[in-house]
């Protein structure tokens, strides 16, 4: 499955500005203030600290979408 779309989710609660996905995936993400997915990478590139970054944000809003 490779990862076709990420995206900051906050229609149920608000990105803390954690910093965290940065953390773990600083090619991906920034937090400036709220997190924002950089452009033109290659999402399947970074498949596996995606999936952990999403994992581990504390308020669950980083979403990400597979396709086949
Ligand atoms: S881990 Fe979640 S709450 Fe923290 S900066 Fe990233 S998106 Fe925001």
């Amino acid at each position: 499955m490779k990862i076709s779309k990420v995206w900051l989710d906050e229609s149920t609660d608000e990105c803390t500005s954690c910093g965290l996905c940065e953390s773990i995936a600083p090619d991906v993400f920034e937090v400036p203030d709220k997190m924002i997915v950089k452009e033109n990478v290659d999402f399947d590139a970074f498949n596996a600290a995606i999936k952990d970054a999403a994992d581990s944000c504390p308020v669950g809003v980083i979403k990400f979408e597979e396709v086949d």
